[in-house]
């Protein structure tokens, strides 16, 4: 199995002033790499190696699964954002966020509430369960929804190396910036195929 880092799909400024060109920069090329590398170097010559990272990520422990979910995780990160992003999502993906929310301020008050307070290292998620239901959610480290049997739409990287340049230990306004300057909505309706996906995030 061929793992890849996707093209970063904006240039290393472009999400400036709210994510800055260093912080891409150390993110992808030393954070999102070296996962990668470290992934390589772990499964070769093992039956891992034949493994997609989503079947890595429901199956592998240790630091196979910790290096594959965290390469699934910045693949995904990436395309949770766009330049010019955020705010309230529209047409259909109105509907279902306040089917599920109640309206658009209490999905952004609970997904604020969780990222802001996963505890430590870790992610926030907007997800679609079994019954199509979307609903916001935490994992700590390089943990993923997929393990739960959740359909991941959206994520932000809450480890401090996503927002420290930036933001010192500020994390809420960073997970602010995201939501009300960078949430790409055209990804979320891509993934729940409510849109045609320009680019999914693929690791394999
Ligand atoms: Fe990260």
């Amino acid at each position: 199995m061929k793992y890849e880092i996707p093209p970063l799909p904006y240039p290393k400024n472009a999400l400036a002033p709210h994510i800055g060109a260093e912080t891409v920069e150390l993110h992808y090329e030393k954070h999102h790499k070296g996962y990668l590398e470290k992934l390589q170097k772990l499964v070769r010559g093992k039956p891992e190696a034949e493994r997609s990272l989503e079947a890595l990520i429901r199956s592998a422990s240790g630091e196979i699964f910790n290096n594959a979910a965290q390469l699934w995780n910045h693949n995904f990160y990436w395309l949770s954002m766009k330049p010019g992003g955020g705010g309230e999502p529209s047409a259909e993906l109105a509907r279902q966020i306040e089917e599920s929310f109640g309206s658009y301020r209490d999905f952004r008050t609970q997904f604020a509430a969780a990222a802001v307070g996963e505890f430590g290292s870790g992610w926030a998620w907007l997800v679609k369960g079994a019954r199509g239901r979307l609903s916001v959610c935490s994992s700590d480290d390089a943990d993923n929804p997929l393990q739960r049997d959740l359909m991941p739409l959206l994520t932000i990287d809450v480890w401090e190396h996503a927002y420290y340049l930036d933001y010192r230990n500020e994390r809420k306004r960073y997970v602010e910036a995201f939501l009300d300057h960078l949430l790409n909505w055209d990804f979320v309706a891509s993934n729940l195929t409510l849109a045609p996906a320009p680019e999914r995030a693929r690791g394999s």
